[in-house]
């Protein structure tokens, strides 16, 4: 088998280019340089995947993709996810893809994934899916501390497939005034999607915030 020779070619500021390693991973990464080869062929690579896709070079004849995602996982592109959000991300999506029946139930079931405690409610015939800000509340101290209600439209407990609005979060305060509303999840999303989504939300949120509201 021919070796080709390469050499790598940092971009312009200017220049833009997805990672082809992050695109055969399912993500989309601005790439750092051009790794050219004496084949006539280049590829771009981010900064992580500059090895593998220098050893890819060395021996690629062709763009087919077929080809090209079998020369990146035999190069060592491994296609587990490194970063753990994203993993959570995929977890918590097929947690709440099982986790029906209810839209509610399946919104719960990515939060679980995320180690955030969550209770149903029906207040007066609305249903919404309520979050302490103190993640250790149980259910009884979750209703007297901050919290997040988490909402899709008056009810949190339709069948998955009646689901319309994106879940949205109301921060209420311990007093039970209204503060703010933080967060909607993306719309245009598969509900389990939709409901990861939310969650991953959520997480970063009190991940950032949390300290502000303290009990
Ligand atoms: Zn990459």
């Amino acid at each position: 088998m021919i070796t080709f020779t390469i050499h790598v070619r940092g971009f312009p500021s200017w220049f833009t280019m997805p990672c082809v390693a992050c695109e055969i991973l399912g993500r989309t990464t601005q790439a750092a340089t051009s790794v050219e080869a004496s084949s006539g062929l280049g590829l771009a690579a981010c900064e992580p995947h500059l090895e593998v896709t220098e050893k890819v070079m060395t021996k690629l004849t062709t763009y087919d993709d077929a080809v090209l995602r079998s020369a990146f996982i035999s190069a060592g592109l491994t296609g587990e996810p490194k970063d753990g959000l994203t993993r959570l991300f995929q977890t918590a999506t097929k947690a709440a893809a099982s986790g029906g029946p209810t839209e509610g139930d399946m919104l719960r079931a990515a939060l679980a994934v995320f180690g955030i405690p969550s209770f149903f409610v029906n207040d007066r015939g609305v249903t919404y899916v309520l979050v302490a800000v103190d993640r250790t509340a149980d259910e009884g101290d979750a209703h007297t501390g901050p919290r997040v209600f988490l909402h899709s439209g008056e009810d949190a407990m339709r069948p998955a497939d009646q689901h319309t609005q994106p879940w949205t979060a109301s921060l209420y305060a311990a007093d039970g005034s209204y503060i703010d509303e933080p967060f909607s999840a993306r719309p245009g999303l598969p509900l389990a999607e939709e409901c990861a989504n939310a969650a991953l939300n959520l997480a970063c949120w009190l991940l950032m915030h949390a300290d502000c509201y303290p009990r």
